[in-house]
């Protein structure tokens, strides 16, 4: 490459490296995989090193990623670091991890030891202790200046806002990782897309786009966690980095376990081995590995580049991939009108499971994946869980081909869609005759979560051409001879249906207020906003501050439960509901059904006879609460089948009983449980963190 080419081609990457970390950091979405970024950046930096006169201090090579708020608003106070917070180098490359173990030895000599530790893949914190309570929480920024987010990370549970133990300096920093266990994000990502949201494409984002929430509440309610590795100081406080990280521990502070100092390079090698396999068991996720020279008059020895320390090196782990091709595209509308383009794929084995679909999240995605119909493309597994097409193989495109056109009217309604200002998709208006939304609106109304009534999507299709539904209150006013029309139905599973729908009248409120289908309120929030009105007519009534006030509920979920009821058309049908004999307020027995349970704090792990739902609300009613970690405050672990084996490790390790399902019936509810049997599903064990 001659000198010209060599300066259009940096220029060239180092727009793109710009413009990608934005995506990533700023704007929490990228469209590039981190594997063609990393590429990306390596080839610049061996531009860079063969044209030094075009190198700039500059360069994206030089500086890390900047994740301050850049809004004209700047919603965030900043303040600067008292240490830089600095990137790592990293590779995907066995070979350069021995090389980096070589260039320690032949400066150290051998008196050295490695700290490796896991890299976990959320967003860089940086919290400022001070006489022992939290003071500051800093976000990496540019590295210089961080967002202040002190106000959000005191809504991580597993932060302490005040240290425990004795010997921690009067004031100090310490630094981690803002993760988001797979289990919150699954939950998160279910709520979204159940809201017809944007769901986060990895835990990573997830976690970074909830610590810049602007309302901590909504910040409790992700279920975001902690893990911190690195004490700055330059003050000689401990002798190794892991001496630091057990102190750290002693005051309470989250500190990986799994942690190992090796002595050379074939220990590293195995406890790289050992973590490429095991950590697809962890609940949260990892990207990697992080090698450090541990002793910490070495690491000042060794100092700093100009973006990351010259005494570590991450290790890559590459995230599974397949190439496959795009068979067509689909534009599906949901239940709340958005419209999300899907691709058809050839089916593909990733990662143990056949991969057809992927999300296209929406037409501004779409474009800048450039994605056409026939173009092969690589696909993976978001944070190694949802399916996500991350680049294409442009040289592989059919000649001729074609952009895909984003639809401008409903593929179902032929309605012409809406964009609002700063909505990243587009919308079908027709809330009330768009026939998919209808129908969506039906089928989550009827669904388990929510009224529990027998009836496929398929039924639902059908009594609606027939004319027979337009909204869930029309289900309640049908006949066993209006039934009988639909195709293929006879008295039997008329009665059933029939027998169904009756039974759902005792459906607690708080899932007839979930099942009403209101943006954003989930079920988790139906049921804090249920509680906290007691009844319908308090939450129309209530001002958006009121419901502001509730639990979970921040000013978005407030301004949407808030214009709900400002339609009088959604009026008129909780009234119907209302006379066909659905619950419409609060119980009282539902608050509590006895206090046999009161003071305890009790973590449920595995299979039970009874939903986990059902059991979690068991313990609620009699007075217990519920808590999904293991630790020094928990009374007891009911394990059911299958439990999960770090829970039980845990529970050996704190001291803390084992309960089975029927001791506790026995022991602490004198019998069985109070609430009906239902088949269990969903079964999702909850993680033990750290
Ligand atoms: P990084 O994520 O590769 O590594 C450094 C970070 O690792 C630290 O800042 C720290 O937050 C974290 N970390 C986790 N566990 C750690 C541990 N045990 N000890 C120390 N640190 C630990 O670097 P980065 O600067 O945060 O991000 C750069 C990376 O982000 C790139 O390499 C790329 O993979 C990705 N990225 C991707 C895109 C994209 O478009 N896909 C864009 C920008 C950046």
């Amino acid at each position: 490459m001659d000198r010209i080419e060599a300066e259009k081609k940096i220029r060239e990457l180092r727009d793109t490296l710009w413009e990608n970390s934005r995506r990533y950091y700023v704007e929490n979405a990228p469209v590039m995989s981190d594997f063609d970024y990393d590429h990306m950046m390596h080839e610049l930096e061996d531009l860079e090193k063969q044209f030094p006169e075009f190198d700039s201090p500059d360069s994206p090579t030089h500086k890390v990623g900047s994740d301050l708020d850049d809004s004209p608003k700047k919603e965030f106070a900043q303040y600067p670091h008292r240490y830089p917070m600095l990137s790592l180098g990293n590779t995907y490359n066995i070979g350069e991890i021995e090389e980096f173990a070589q260039r320690a030895e032949n400066s150290l000599g051998n008196a050295f030891t490695y700290s490796c530790e896991l890299k976990f893949d959320g967003t860089a914190i940086c919290l400022t202790y001070v006489k022992g309570k939290l003071f500051r929480a800093l976000t990496r920024g540019d590295g210089i200046v961080g967002d202040d987010v002190t106000e959000n990370v005191r809504r991580i549970k597993n932060i302490p806002q005040q240290l425990s133990g004795s010997g921690y300096p009067d004031e100090f920093e310490i630094r981690g990782e803002i993760l988001m266990p797979y289990e919150a994000f699954d939950r998160l990502n279910k709520e979204r897309e159940d809201n017809e949201d944007q769901p986060f494409a990895n835990p990573r984002n997830a976690a970074s786009g909830s610590l810049k929430l602007l309302d901590p509440k909504e910040v409790a309610h992700r279920g975001l966690w902690c893990t911190l590795y690195h004490i700055p100081a330059d003050n000689v406080l401990f002798e190794t980095h892991s001496q630091a990280l057990d102190a750290a521990a002693s005051w309470g502070l989250p500190v990986s376990d799994k942690r190992r100092i090796c002595h050379n390079i074939k220990e590293i090698e195995d406890y790289i081995n050992y973590w490429d396999t095991e950590r697809k068991g962890l609940p949260y996720a990892t990207d990697g590995i992080v090698i450090k020279i541990n002793e910490l008059a070495y690491q000042r020895e060794l100092g700093y580049t100009a973006k990351s320390p010259r005494w570590a090196v991450a290790f890559k782990f590459k995230a599974e991939q397949a190439c496959t091709p795009v068979l067509s595209i689909d534009y599906q509308v949901g239940r709340t009108g958005a419209v999300t383009p899907v691709a058809n794929l050839s089916p593909v084995l990733l990662a143990g499971t056949v991969v057809k679909r992927a999300t296209l999240n929406n037409a501004e995605w779409m474009r800048q994946l450039d994605v056409r119909v026939g173009d092969w493309v690589y696909v993976e597994k978001g944070g190694e869980i949802i399916p996500k097409i991350t680049s294409v193989e442009e040289n592989r495109r059919e000649p001729g081909s074609e952009a895909p056109v984003f639809p401008t009217v409903c593929p179902d309604c032929g309605t012409p869609l809406r964009k609002d200002e700063g909505e990243a998709r587009w919308f079908c208006p027709n809330t009330d005759g768009c026939p998919t939304q209808v129908k969506s609106k039906i089928v989550h109304f009827l669904s388990r979560k929510a009224m529990n009534v027998l009836a496929g999507d398929a039924t639902i299709a059908q009594m609606y051409d027939l004319n027979m539904v337009r909204t869930p209150a029309d289900l309640y006013d049908l006949s066993m001879t209006r039934l009988l029309s639909l195709d293929g139905w006879k008295e039997k599973s008329a009665r059933r249906f029939l027998d169904s729908l009756h039974k759902s009248v005792e459906v607690p409120f708080e899932r007839v207020l979930y099942a009403l289908g209101i943006r954003y309120v989930g079920e988790q929030t139906a049921k804090e906003i249920a509680r906290h009105f007691g009844d319908i007519d308090s939450i129309a009534s209530a001002s958006e501050e009121a419901l502001a006030e509730v639990g979970d509920v921040g000013e978005v979920i407030a301004a949407s439960v808030y214009a709900y009821f400002r339609d009088e058309r959604h009026l008129v049908e909780i009234n119907r509901l209302k006379a066909a004999g659905l619950k419409f307020s609060i119980e009282e027995k539902a608050v509590s059904a006895s206090e046999a349970l009161k003071g305890l704090i009790i973590v449920i792990s595995g299979n039970f006879s009874i939903s986990r739902d059902d059991m979690k609300a068991l313990i609620e009613n009699n007075g217990g609460k519920n808590s999904s970690s293991v630790s020094g405050k928990t009374s007891f672990l009911l394990a059911g089948e299958k439990p999960g084996p770090e829970k039980i490790k845990k529970c050996g390790e704190l001291g803390v009983r084992i309960v089975s399902e029927e001791e506790f019936y026995r022991e602490f509810l004198g019998g069985s449980p109070q609430k009906g049997k239902e088949p269990a599903d969903n079964q999702i064990e909850e993680p033990t963190l750290f």
